[in-house]
């Protein structure tokens, strides 16, 4: 991905909703990641804002109705346009904001790949893989957890959701490469 040192094209929505303006936040929007303060980036944070691009280039935010939809996530395979996909990642921006649960499901695929990020980047330093797993399980799953979300789930159930996707989601898989496996279950709490 690309990053731009500039706000992104939709910041008025966003701020709107999320008094963003100001902080160190980055942004994805398709292909670039907006990074307004210029912040250094950690790895395992490019590979959290890739998951949040490449889900909106996929449509998985695209508002229409259902036959619509269809035509437009096919589009968005065979002939993705600029406009098409510009479209794609605003809807998504749109649902992210107005949709608790989308945000939430949309931030455990991005915090899943930061954290199988960490334990690819850092796994030969630890000794024991499960005290590396909980340790950056903790991390991460406090950062799912913040308010930044809109504390949108328990940093206990962050932490167990974790701890299960390093095993198995597709999320995992695609950024693995393993075997194909059930997506995460977003349960209560
Ligand atoms: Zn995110």
């Amino acid at each position: 991905m690309r990053v731009v040192k500039a706000y992104p094209p939709n910041i008025e929505e966003i701020d709107a909703a999320f008094q963003v303006r100001g902080k160190p936040i980055l942004f994805a929007f398709g292909e670039i990641i907006y990074n307004p303060m210029g912040v250094d980036i950690a790895p395992e944070l490019m590979a959290h804002e890739a998951v949040h691009g490449r889900r909106q280039i996929a449509g998985e935010g695209i508002l229409a109705a259902f036959g619509q939809y269809d035509f437009l996530r096919q589009a968005l395979k065979t002939n993705p346009t600029e406009a098409l996909k510009r479209r794609a990642i605003e809807d998504w921006w749109h649902r992210y904001i107005n949709e608790p649960a989308f945000r939430l499901e949309e931030e455990i695929f991005a915090h899943i790949a930061e954290y199988a990020e960490l334990c690819r980047l850092h796994g030969q330093r630890w000794t024991s893989r499960r005290a590396m797993r909980r340790t950056y399980a903790a991390h991460v799953a406090r950062r799912l957890a913040a308010p930044l979300y809109g504390n949108l789930i328990s940093q206990a159930r962050a932490k167990e959701i974790l701890l299960d996707a390093s095993a198995c989601t597709e999320e995992a898989r695609l950024y693995r490469g393993g075997p194909p496996c059930p997506p995460v279950r977003v349960g209560a709490g």
